[in-house]
């Protein structure tokens, strides 16, 4: 452990540890205590149970509650709406710490990062006052819901639509790869309001949409390659009957809060990825300076430690990126398209990461009672959602070539 009390704080690069609690100077004593309460609640209340999760391809609703008791949910939401009040390094201390549990299941990070933001931007006083309070508990479990069978990165082709019946709207259509799907309470759902309107991005709404409404139907957990123990579901709607009150933020309004809220989502995937890569280099160090070969430790093999070399180089020169996105996010400077690189390039670094330090463990790098074999599969998904790297570098290079 680092601690710094008193002293300059250190960055990654010169700590002992790349997951050491008291480094990087965008951090405070305040935050080392809260990092420290944070790492405990994951060590004793979920790395023992994960591998139950896993086999049962979702988390206890006990561990959401017994999260909302110690104040891991809502945190960067304020106080005035019912949240914890913390800052944005705060929460970002719950995404890291869930990351170096290597802990992939319990889907807070998008709960109180991306759902509660919406509510809390774009929602009215009575939706604000109706959800977040049971959100912060854990009592409401929140997922949004934007992807659908035949559309996905074009959201241009969804077809999940809503009719207005009066005051009501009436809700038809299919999700899939619904992240918190299976348990969720609540669930924003993107819907076409108008076809007729000249782009649909200008004919999309939110709804929130509640578990138990006649005609939301949740389909079967998805069996996915890694985030064994995250419920990732189809959910369907039909014919359901929404109130007024379910339209969360203007009518026709939707595809303007999606656009603003996904730089967030893109910073918290890229600390996932960076933080992820820490971990991982942090178990590979370990494993290969207990291991022996032909005599002599793997991490006395000079090739070896030009690989960890290149890869804690790597790490670090993120690491300082990402902290440096977090701090423009902090002071609402966070564009579309720094959130864009921090995604692409952090997701592309942890797969390469994952993938050398699985050779690094050799056999036992493939075996999933090894962190690294988990931490491996985990991070395959993270080019793909939040927006495909593909739809990162589109939007990346638009700003190079069009914006004079
Ligand atoms: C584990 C997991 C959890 C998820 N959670 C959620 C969730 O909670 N809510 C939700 O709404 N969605 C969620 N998703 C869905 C995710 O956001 C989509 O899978 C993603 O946006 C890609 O869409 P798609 O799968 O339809 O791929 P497609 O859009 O069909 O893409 C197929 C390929 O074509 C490429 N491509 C597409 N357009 C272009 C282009 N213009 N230029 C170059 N290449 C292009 C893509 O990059 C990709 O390689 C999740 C997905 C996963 C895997």
């Amino acid at each position: 452990c680092s601690h710094s009390r008193g002293k300059e704080r250190l960055e990654t690069p010169s700590a002992n540890k790349l997951t050491d609690i008291g480094i990087r100077r965008i951090f405070s004593s305040e935050h080392d205590i809260f990092r420290e309460s944070v790492r405990k609640f994951f060590q004793e209340e979920v790395v023992p149970y994960h591998a139950e999760w896993e086999k049962a391809g979702e988390v206890s609703r006990e561990l959401w509650e017994k999260a909302g008791k110690v104040g891991l949910l809502g945190v960067n939401i304020a106080e005035h709406h019912g949240g914890i009040g913390g800052d944005l390094y705060s929460t970002a201390i719950i995404w890291e710490e869930q990351a170096y549990s290597n802990c992939s299941g319990p889907g807070f990070s998008l709960h109180s990062d991306i759902v509660m933001p919406y509510i809390t931007k774009y929602g009215s006083e009575e939706q604000i006052k109706h959800f977040i309070p049971q959100m912060v508990s854990g009592k409401c479990i929140g997922a949004i819901a934007m992807t659908e069978p035949g559309a996905g990165s074009d959201l241009q082709g969804i077809k999940t639509n809503a009719k207005k019946d009066g005051s009501d709207w009436i809700l038809n259509g299919s999700k899939v790869f619904i992240s918190n799907g299976w348990l969720c309470d609540v669930v924003i759902v993107v819907a076409v309001t108008n076809r007729e309107a000249h782009s649909l991005a200008h004919g999309i709404s939110l709804f929130l949409v509640e578990n138990g409404m006649k005609g939301f139907i949740k389909g079967k957990k998805l069996q996915k390659m890694g985030l064994k123990a995250q419920d990732t579901s189809e959910l369907f709607f039909e014919d359901v009957r929404l109130p007024a009150s379910a339209l969360l933020g203007e009518e026709n309004r939707g595809f303007y809060y999606l656009m603003q809220e996904l730089p967030q989502e893109r910073l918290l995937i890229a600390e996932l990825g960076i933080s992820g890569s820490e971990f991982m280099f942090e178990e590979t160090r370990n494993y290969v300076k207990e291991r022996n070969v032909f005599g002599k430790k793997v991490a006395h093999i000079q090739t070896v430690q030009h690989k960890l070399a290149e890869l804690k180089t790597q790490i670090c020169v993120t690491r300082a990126f990402v902290d440096s996105c977090l701090q423009l996010h902090e002071k609402k400077r966070l564009d579309s398209t720094t959130a864009s690189m921090a995604k692409y390039w952090t997701s592309e670094l942890q797969n390469r990461i994952a993938y050398d330090c699985v050779q690094l463990h050799g056999g036992w790098g493939y075996m999933w009672d090894y962190p690294v074999a988990k931490a491996y599969v985990d991070a395959r998904a993270q080019p793909i959602y939040g927006g495909t790297n593909e739809i990162m570098k589109e939007l990346i290079a638009r700003k190079i070539v069009y914006d004079k």
